[in-house]
């Protein structure tokens, strides 16, 4: 079989980044793609013509094996996962995550796979370089001594180590991305497993349709992040992927903002005022963090560009149109304030 005979692995594909990185792939000209993902495919963000496109379990060793027969290169991106709400009330089925990685890793070196990327996450970092909304952005190297976000994040870290060893041990060449609070179109936006940017664009949404102009808040809105647009992670995970670097790098912007200014930010291109209700006792994770794209500007020379407001712009628009299409301009369900909320003047 030749290099150009052999096929190319997204897992993970009906989700978010996945369907993003198919897309991407199929206009680099790639043709032989295979993408993989549990989800039955009318749930799948995007299913695309001309590849093979397979709804499979690969937290099973033989299904890992059948779906890496005859690759070249693999992205792993399959993962139980979602926003703080989801990780932090499923530990476990976060860590089970590692049943995909482990398999897929060794499925990747039996079938001779000559490139493995491994999505791996800013929850890696040590929980005390995250204190403060004020941050250091955290280099690479602050993910170690280990104290990682608890269940997701240790997976991750665990995982990332499993690809560097199976390189050392193995000879696999593995690259890994900490993707950094990733967000855009087709993406999740309801349901539990919607993270911060989608959330708040929804909610933002139902406050202009319901026309009560308020809006409910995790935590006090002060915890700071950065956010990488999806067109920024795409390019950046095939930069890494074709990069000799094999040690992980932050892929993240380093725009720091707060969550109450995010909220600001979606209010300004919805056009509205809302009055803010905070939720103290919500999931928020750690105060602050931001990424520092040293090592990646050198390593890729380039790091992301897309600036929140035009990213947040383009997600707002296809979260209004989508919200319209499944309520028809009625509203859907929502939670109501939870209690212990309060009301804070602007
Ligand atoms: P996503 O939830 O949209 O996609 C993950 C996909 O994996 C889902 O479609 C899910 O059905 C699939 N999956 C889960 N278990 C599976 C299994 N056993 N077999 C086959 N498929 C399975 O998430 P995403 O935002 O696209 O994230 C992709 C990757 O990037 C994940 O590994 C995630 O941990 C990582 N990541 C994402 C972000 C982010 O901000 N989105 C940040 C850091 C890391």
């Amino acid at each position: 079989m030749t290099k150009s005979d052999r096929w190319i692995v997204v897992t993970g594909a009906g989700g978010f980044i996945g369907g993003h990185l198919v897309a991407d792939l199929l206009r680099r000209g790639e043709r032989r793609l295979r993408a993989v993902d549990c989800k039955p495919l009318d749930a799948w963000h995007q299913v695309h013509d001309g590849v093979d496109n397979r709804v499979m379990d690969l937290s099973r060793r033989e299904t890992c094996e059948q779906v890496c027969a005859g690759a070249s290169r693999v992205y792993q991106l399959a993962a139980d996962m979602g926003g703080m709400g989801f990780i932090e009330t499923h530990k476990a089925s976060c860590m089970l995550s590692v049943l995909i990685d482990t398999h897929m890793l060794l499925a990747a070196r039996d079938c001779g796979v000559e490139r493995f990327f491994y999505a791996s996450s800013a929850c890696v970092y040590a929980a005390d370089k995250q204190k403060d909304p004020r941050v250091t952005a955290l280099r690479e190297e602050d993910a170690y001594p280990a104290m990682a976000e608890d269940g997701y994040g240790w997976e991750k870290l665990f995982s990332e180590r499993m690809g560097r060893h199976f390189r050392e041990d193995f000879g696999l060449e593995t690259r890994i991305a900490r993707y950094h609070n990733v967000y855009g179109p087709l993406g999740s936006w309801e349901g539990g497993r919607e993270k911060a940017p989608a959330a708040i664009c929804r909610k933002v949404v139902e406050a202009v349709l319901s026309r009560e102009h308020q809006i409910e808040i995790w935590g006090n809105g002060e915890q700071t992040r950065s956010f990488l647009y999806i067109d920024d992670c795409v390019e950046g995970t095939q930069r890494i992927v074709d990069s000799s670097c094999s040690e992980p790098l932050n892929l993240g912007s380093s725009e720091l903002v707060s969550i109450n200014q995010l909220v600001g930010l979606a209010e300004e291109i919805a056009g509205v005022r809302l009055t803010r209700y905070y939720a103290p006792d919500a999931p928020v994770g750690v105060a602050g963090r931001n990424s520092d794209n040293t090592r990646l500007r050198s390593v890729t020379d380039w790091e992301p560009s897309i600036s929140l407001r035009q990213g947040l712009e383009r997600t707002y628009k296809w979260i209004y149109d989508a919200y319209l299409r499944r309520y028809g301009g009625r509203l859907g369900p929502r939670s109501a304030p939870p209690r212990g909320a309060h009301t804070r003047n602007r």
